[in-house]
């Protein structure tokens, strides 16, 4: 049995212990007490040191802990360091979390269905909607009680008794209660802060639909500031750029994307226009075979586009004509032919398109496919090619 010393004091970052058993390789060992706090209750591991050696993880067997460690250790006497920032952080986020899950039960009667602590930010599911002016009511809430500064005490009290718990506990027996004054009383066996007021700041932020549960994002304390620097200085870049003041560039943002989308439109527009007068000079300039047909044949090195459709398809309106282009990247195939030229693109490119490997179809007049590969496409263009007479 190993005595947990952060079950009475979680500030305890240096203590002294006995090695009373361990593996053969002496990397995982076990101590007659210790301060690290292993993962369990979804409050990640302490790191540290143990006689020097660096902790790597800690895990809650029942009874024991197991300290498993980066080299064997030799002695039996050791001294115990902890990562004091690790868990201070630690402390923080998961004292935040008893706050933030009573003030949603208080609010919202939202119960609060699990936790996790994670290196960039910690979540909590809740069962029930919330709307987002619910969740910065929360937040509000939170923090007011953190301002207050209440303590926060560890009691250990019998279970046959009526605990008044926020959420009822199966253990029997003595049972280590959390308490926030005058707010919250749960079972836990995590580490927390003092008071209150040593949390920090709560930032609440993103929200997700999981299962029918809400998940909530929050960061607390120091990683609150880190967060708030982080975004203050990705906004003041994108600010930069539009050489306008913070609160602003929302706003700049969404009226710069409008007018991108307008110059967008604006500019599919000319190029449609400009492919199809290409495309009748084009026929202007193609002398016609023997049969009276125009006939085209394109290479792209790059990928089919609304601009070879237009090109292709007037083109082909100017009078007897078929148009045939091949796209590389990805490999496809546009195959247009006027309607009095004595072709169904559809049907043909269909039935070459099969045994190629390749899908598409399309109408008379406008047909498309896509292939597997490069080599499928060459073949493909030396069938269509000598299908549609194209000069070899
Ligand atoms: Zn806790």
């Amino acid at each position: 049995m190993t005595e947990r010393l952060y079950y009475q004091d979680s500030y305890l970052t240096e203590f002294r212990a006995r090695v009373v058993d361990a593996s053969p390789d002496r990397q995982r060992v076990y101590l007659d007490r210790t301060a690290f706090y292993p993962t369990s209750g979804g409050q990640p591991f302490d790191t540290g040191e143990l006689g020097g050696l660096k902790v790597v993880e800690v895990t809650d067997e029942g009874d024991r802990i197991a300290h498993v460690l980066a080299d064997a250790l030799p002695e039996t006497e050791v001294a115990g360091r902890i990562d004091r920032e690790r868990r201070f952080d630690h402390m923080q986020q998961h004292t935040g979390q008893h706050l933030l899950s009573a003030v949603l039960l208080e609010l919202f009667h939202t119960p609060t269905v699990s936790f996790h602590l994670g290196a960039e930010a910690c979540t909590i599911d809740v069962a029930g909607a919330l709307e987002p002016d619910q969740l910065r009511e929360a937040e509000r809430r939170a923090n007011q009680t953190i301002f207050e500064n209440r303590p926060v005490t560890i009691s250990f009290e019998d279970s046959s008794g009526d605990l008044g718990l926020r959420k009822p506990t199966e253990r029997e027996g003595l049972v280590r209660i959390v308490s926030i004054e005058n707010l919250d009383r749960s079972a836990c066996g995590g580490t927390h802060v003092g008071a209150t007021g040593e949390i920090g700041p709560i930032l609440i932020r993103k929200l997700d639909r999981i299962r029918g549960n809400l998940r909530i994002e929050f960061l607390c304390g120091g990683r609150s500031i880190a967060r708030a620097r982080a975004d203050f200085d990705a906004l003041s870049k994108i600010a930069r750029v539009f050489s306008s003041p913070l609160d602003e560039t929302p706003a700049l943002v969404d009226a710069q994307r409008e007018k991108l989308q307008e110059s967008e439109r604006t500019r599919r527009r000319l190029s449609t226009e400009l492919a199809q007068a290409s495309g009748r000079a084009l026929y202007g300039e193609t002398a016609p075979g023997p049969d009276g047909i125009r006939r085209v044949l394109r290479h792209l090195e790059a990928s089919l586009s609304e601009e070879s459709r237009a090109e292709a398809q007037s083109f082909t309106a100017a009078g007897p004509a078929i148009f045939v282009a091949f796209a590389e990247n990805p490999p496809a195939i546009l195959l247009a032919a006027s309607s009095n030229s004595g072709v169904n693109c559809g049907e043909v490119l269909k039935r070459l398109l099969g045994p190629a490997g390749g899908r598409g179809g399309g109408n008379v007049t406008l047909a498309q496919g896509s292939l597997p590969s490069k080599a499928a496409l060459e073949g493909l263009a030396e069938s269509l090619s000598r299908e549609l007479n194209f000069p070899v």
